[in-house]
């Protein structure tokens, strides 16, 4: 059941830090556990939940005890997830008043009760407002784990009032020897830098036909820096493509680009399969070009995320990379 096979290797660090916690009586009552998706936050919320409500004394829950049954059957009453309705969607303020009523009871069990948020970042305006005071005055042995994959997506006023764990991204020498083990399918280190290092997501990868589909849009997103290919073209066909994707491959691409440019010494951090083809493109951009880019991509990935139109958000991303000297404010 729950032993430290369950805890991906990289997690340990992070798992110490909540342990000593535990064993120390530290254990915050508002916890907000953060690192890049893919990197196991909720593998790591999941096993401190369930030591919590085991009643054994190890390290790890003990599998046997009546809590750790429960637990493993997801009918634990005293372990509560508040996650959107439907991936994607916004947690209302209706959510979170029915927690704060759920834990205005006492735990059945009587031992803790853990509220885990994922993604925390998901609760609207309204939703995260209901909970402050739920943050700063919990009910007693009671430990709200919020999960996100940065600080910078919530609220200051939630923030403030949570004690912040961070679970980093393993070294990619430590990850690819993971994925090795897992048996994947396709390059360890090709499925991990297109999940921008992140081994879950590497392994979510594997088996689909990624590495072909970001190898033809890096061709693509090149070819427009060079003046090869016509941007409302690409466009045109990257329209249909899962946009997150692309989008944060240009990202992360553009980040090699700008390391590469500031420290040519350097090697890419998030794509060194290709780190030829990188330090050629990077030889003909300068830096400002570069850092208008990345802002480009940082406001489409917000508006993205909205209702903004893909297509002409695209064009006009890909008209600005293609034509550095004709930038203007986009419309988005
Ligand atoms: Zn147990």
């Amino acid at each position: 059941m729950a032993n430290a096979d369950d805890l991906y290797p990289w997690l340990s660090e992070p798992w110490r830090t909540l342990d000593s916690h535990f064993d120390t009586g530290r254990l915050p009552q508002a916890l907000l556990v953060h690192g890049p998706a893919g990197v196991g936050k909720r593998r790591l919320a999941q096993l401190f939940a369930h030591k919590l409500l085991c009643a054994g004394p190890g390290e790890f829950a003990c599998g046997h005890c009546p809590g750790c049954r429960l637990f493993a059957a997801g009918t634990h009453p005293d372990y509560i997830t508040v996650e959107p309705a439907e991936p994607g969607k916004a947690i209302g303020v209706d959510r979170v008043r029915q927690l704060i009523a759920d834990l205005a009871l006492k735990s059945q069990y009587g031992g803790y009760r853990v509220v885990v948020f994922h993604p925390a970042q998901a609760m609207n305006l309204s939703a995260a407002n209901a909970l402050l005071k739920t943050l700063e005055e919990p009910a007693e042995r009671t430990l709200m784990l919020l999960l996100a994959e940065s600080l910078s997506t919530l609220p200051a006023t939630i923030l403030s009032r949570c004690q912040k764990l961070a679970v980093p991204l393993p070294d990619s020498a430590a990850a690819c020897g993971w994925l090795a083990a897992q048996s994947v399918a396709g390059a360890p280190e090709i499925l991990l830098a297109a999940a921008r290092g992140a081994p879950l997501g590497a392994l979510a990868l594997a088996g689909s036909n990624v590495v072909e589909r970001r190898r033809a849009v890096y061709a693509e997103w090149a070819g427009l820096a060079l003046g090869r290919e016509d941007p409302l073209a690409v466009a045109e066909r990257w329209e249909s493509q899962p946009h997150g994707e692309f989008i944060d491959w240009l990202s992360a691409w553009t980040l090699d680009l700008i390391r590469l440019k500031s420290a040519p010494g350097l090697e890419p951090r998030y794509a060194p399969d290709l780190a030829e083809e990188l330090r050629t493109l990077a030889g003909g951009l300068d830096l400002m070009t570069l850092f208008n880019l990345w802002s480009l991509l940082l406001k489409a990935k917000a508006a993205l995320g909205g209702q903004a139109n893909r297509r002409l958000l695209l064009e006009e991303l890909l008209i600005h990379w293609a034509q550095p000297g004709r930038f203007k404010t986009p419309t988005w």
